[in-house]
């Protein structure tokens, strides 16, 4: 610290847009790291409230700010922005002079600095461009502050309507914020996006933005939306809590925005099954994966992906490593070998409260002014990193394993299996065995399951 610096700060607000003084309580914020990167102890803040009928005329912070500097209390003084120390030219032309006799420097967060022991002629330079500075400029850099303060404090801002919820967030729309839910359980479930976009289309879903149809890239971006599970975030980044209805819960989100980060079911354009023997089944000739095609007269087949030298029954083929799967999984040892993941959950929450705790312990150390901007920001890097790890971690966990949805299942496991989208279903022969095709002998039309070969996999051998 500069023990001969005695800085202070002063802060002005003619028109809030919030209406809850939080316009000083930002530049205050601003003035103070400001202070902090250069180690200059700030020994008094004077502020003016100007919304009112006085209209700045009454002024009790910026009259105190002047008798202080005239008493020689302080050597610096900092404000926002240059504007704040003197709207009009005169005033400003003052507030400079003041400042040049008693060698007190003038340091705006947004203006830059006035060099004060130049001439007053360079001082005036300085002056004139810090005012030519667009206004425009001015007024989106107070926009943007005041639109992350609202995304702290968790408001609802959005301009356009958002699916799922009322006008102004404080209500959910019943009907798509079921739609929501659903689809992302669905879609956890292993249903593609694509469908999701083709059901809402069916189901007579209006978009609220310009889209007449629902896409899949449109329906991807609802399901990752961290709104929905009330996550209020500025740039990207989660900067509080929603104080509006959520329609899935933490962990919902953190699963879906994993499960599609992954490039394949990014686009959600990939390969999707109609068969769930497509690309599942092997070739017995070659070992090329098999897929459908339809025969002259309707008749479907799986047939050879790399020649055309081995075809079997689609529905008959389908049918009996359906009854295999079923069969596999009603046995009493299916739950037993469900791979689940040995974490404890319960204590993952308890770490991520804690961590969240220490971050808005933080914030107020922060706004009280007892920890600095630079030692706020090294804090909050570390406790972002942990709460990333935690988060993942809580992501992994809850990402939901296709068998072992279908095992625990409510329902029956045969009424489960056949409610599953064919693209689930293959995933699932996928984990649970091999299934290759064996050319038949020529004459063979009926199906015959001895030509079949089925190698379970690892845990379910035997
Ligand atoms: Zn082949």
């Amino acid at each position: 610290m500069n023990e001969t610096f005695k800085a202070a700060i002063y802060v002005r607000i003619s028109r809030d847009a919030a209406g809850e003084g939080l316009g000083v309580q930002r530049q205050l914020e601003d003035c103070r790291e400001l202070a902090d990167d250069h180690g200059w102890p700030v020994v008094r803040v004077f502020e003016d409230n100007d919304i009112s009928a006085y209209s700045g005329k009454n002024r009790p912070g910026y009259n105190a700010l002047l008798a202080a500097m005239e008493a020689g209390e302080v050597n610096a003084v900092i404000a926002y922005q240059l504007d704040r120390v003197g709207r009009t030219m005169p005033k400003l032309a003052d507030f400079i002079a003041l400042c040049a006799k008693k060698e007190i420097g003038l340091y705006t967060v947004k203006g830059g600095n006035l060099d004060l022991n130049t001439a007053m002629g360079r001082t005036w330079a300085h002056v004139s461009a810090a005012f030519a500075q667009g206004e425009v400029e001015k007024m989106i850099e107070r926009m943007k502050r005041a639109y992350q303060q609202q995304a702290v404090a968790g408001k609802w801002r959005p301009r356009r309507r958002v699916f799922g919820y009322n006008a102004d967030g404080s209500a959910l729309d019943p009907l798509e914020s079921t739609a929501v839910r659903e689809a992302v359980q669905s879609v956890l479930n292993g249903v593609s996006v694509r469908s999701i976009a083709r059901q809402w289309n069916t189901a007579g879903l209006i978009t609220t933005g310009n889209a007449n149809k629902w896409t899949s890239p449109t329906v991807r971006r609802i399901l990752v939306n961290p709104r929905y599970a009330g996550i209020s975030t500025y740039d990207g980044r989660e900067v509080g809590t929603g104080t509006w209805p959520t329609v899935i819960d933490r962990d919902q989100h953190l699963a879906i925005t994993a499960y599609l980060s992954d490039e394949t079911r990014r686009s959600g354009t990939g390969f999707e099954r109609k068969f769930h023997g497509s690309g599942v089944y092997v070739c017995g000739k070659c070992g090329a994966k098999m897929v459908t095609t339809t025969k002259s007269g309707g008749y479907r087949v799986y047939k050879c992906s790399a020649q055309a030298h081995l075809s079997r029954q689609q529905a008959a083929l389908d049918d009996y490593v359906s009854l295999l799967v079923i069969g596999r999984l009603n046995r009493p040892d299916a739950r037993l070998k469900l791979d689940t993941p040995d974490i404890d959950l319960t204590a993952m929450y308890a770490r991520r409260e804690g961590l969240q705790a220490r971050q808005s312990e933080l914030a107020t150390m922060f706004a009280a002014g007892t920890v600095t901007g630079p030692q706020l920001a090294k804090a909050t890097a570390d406790l972002t990193e942990q709460l990333t790890e935690v988060d993942e971690t809580i992501a992994a966990c809850t990402l939901v394993n296709p068998v072992a949805q279908l095992v625990l299942a409510d329902d029956t496991l045969e009424s489960t299996w056949d409610r599953l989208e064919p693209d689930t279903r293959g995933k699932i022969i996928d984990a649970l065995m091999t299934v290759t095709v064996h050319p038949s002998p020529l004459g063979q039309r009926k199906f015959n399951p001895e030509f079949i070969d089925i190698e379970w996999k690892k845990p379910w051998k035997a």
